[in-house]
């Protein structure tokens, strides 16, 4: 695969390609494209970029204003696998036409400043994220109010939790039990080829792959893993996995969906994220405290825990993100971090000595959330806890279960709401705004665009869950 603008342009000659289809993600997190003849693609395109009107993109320009330019990067080329024509396919960032300077509210440009930052800092100089998106893929799944609460229909083999597709009809004694989707073997995991085209296509993506499997949510929940990657792209790498998820999911009839809690009562997708920091070519992440950990490890975690309510504006910013925080589903519920226990936000996992695995994993984010905007935040809190050199207090090795109300009251939990993350934002944003990563503007912005669009219209609306209690 191409690198370099000049490798790109001799592809499009020897391989005589006439379409070019320029991708760039916008505040929420999806992709946005258009394609252009290669007559308009230049070795200058990869510098200027190509012209298109922003004022259109939600939460961006005003209609005045609007004249923006997508600057391919070469690194980031591919054949699309879901045109028809060959179309070699580019991800982009956003640069203002008038000033040259990278646009302060596209994503990837400000993930690209958090990284900066860190190097200016002289702490790092690369951030690995191994990102694990989860998913679920549905098709006509039966819905009756009436008769039950969620999606389910109880199967008259005991204990057993029907997911209800329709064609299987007959006997369903081997029909996947109620979170028990991790994993056994066809005929319950009924998702195989599917998964498998997923990931060989992901692959051919350049994503680098590695497995794939059923998660435990009964109703078709999925993950494919992949390898992690520097911070932009592994940013660039969620993106594509949510492309080839969805249009593959498509092919077969059937749709995926990154919602974080679709199903009532099942387990939520999440997007467990590790992180670990490195400068020349050496790891931070790995000493001699609590699991190994350095103490620049530890000061990383007392920041993120710190700014975690502030931090899930952006790794979990849906009103359904906080559907999946609750507890019972292997989903977090303390800001606490630990080796083992999974109702810890953060987790440690068991890496043995190798000091170049050492890293630390995020269990709130979901891919509900803009990979750029979520890696950048998580970044920029752990090294406010650098810099800071915030404590993280003792690891969270009890199981929660046994603490008494008074100990459990002394643990924080999580935010209950997007409301309660985008409030946390609104007082705690100083960590974000060091060296101009994220800019007060883009803060306030995303804010008022949450409450107005999302947060607000959802409190003008009954719920059906209302109606089963009230009406
Ligand atoms: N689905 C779980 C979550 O919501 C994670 C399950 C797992 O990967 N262990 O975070
Ligand atoms: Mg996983
Ligand atoms: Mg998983
Ligand atoms: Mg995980």
């Amino acid at each position: 695969m191409p690198e370099t603008p000049q490798d790109v342009l001799k592809m499009i000659q020897d391989e005589n390609i006439e379409l070019i289809d320029l991708k760039f993600v916008d505040l929420f997190g999806i992709w946005q494209h258009c394609t252009f003849h290669r007559s308009l693609i230049e070795e200058e395109s990869f510098d200027e970029g190509i012209a298109f009107d922003g004022s259109s993109i939600r939460g961006w320009k005003a209609i005045n204003a609007s004249d923006m330019s997508m600057v391919p990067d070469a690194s980031t080329a591919w054949f699309d696998p879901f045109m028809d024509t060959p179309t070699l396919s580019m991800v982009c960032s956003i640069k203002e036409p008038r000033t040259g300077e990278w646009y302060e509210r596209d994503p990837r440009s400000l993930a690209a400043r958090a990284l900066e930052y860190l190097q200016s800092t002289g702490i790092g100089d690369t951030v690995y994220c191994g990102p694990e998106p989860e998913f679920f893929i549905f098709d006509d799944v039966r819905y009756d109010q009436n008769e039950h609460e969620g999606y389910y229909h109880v199967d008259s083999a005991e204990g057993m939790w029907n997911s209800g597709r329709s064609e299987d009809g007959g006997n369903l004694g081997f029909k996947t039990g109620y979170k028990r989707g991790y994993f056994p073997v066809s005929p319950s995991d009924t998702l195989q080829d599917i998964r498998t085209e997923m990931l060989l296509t992901m692959g051919n993506c350049g994503v680098p792959i590695e497995k794939h499997h059923h998660e435990v949510g009964t109703a078709g929940q999925c993950e494919l893993g992949i390898r992690f990657s520097p911070l932009i792209s592994a940013a660039d790498n969620v993106m594509t996995y949510k492309y080839v998820v969805k249009n593959v999911a498509r092919k077969y009839g059937k749709s995926a969906t990154f919602m974080p809690k679709p199903v009532f009562n099942d387990n939520g997708s999440g997007m467990h994220t590790h992180m670990s920091i490195w400068k020349d070519g050496q790891p931070l992440f790995f000493g001699d405290n609590y699991a190994d950990l350095s103490d620049l490890a530890l000061y990383f975690i007392g920041g993120l825990l710190k700014h975690a309510p502030a931090v899930l504006a952006f790794t979990n910013p849906s009103l359904n993100s906080y559907k999946r925080l609750v507890p019972g589903f292997e989903a977090p519920v303390n800001l606490a971090y630990s080796q083992g226990n999974r109702s810890a936000s953060i987790r440690i996992p068991l890496t043995g000595s190798n000091p170049k695995a050492k890293r630390l994993e995020f269990r709130c984010p979901d891919a509900s959330s803009n990979p750029y905007l979520a890696f950048a935040a998580m970044l920029m809190a752990g090294l406010d806890g650098i810099q800071n050199k915030i404590d993280p207090g003792e690891a969270l090795d009890v199981d929660i279960y046994e603490l008494s109300p008074e100990e459990l009251s002394k643990i924080p939990s999580t935010p209950g709401s997007l409301e309660g993350a985008l409030s946390a934002l609104a007082h705690d944003s100083e960590f974000l705004t060091k060296g101009g990563v994220f800019t007060e503007d883009f803060i306030d912005n995303y804010i008022t665009y949450k409450l107005d669009n999302e947060v607000n219209p959802m409190r003008l609306r009954p719920h059906p869950f209302e109606y089963m209690l009230y009406y």
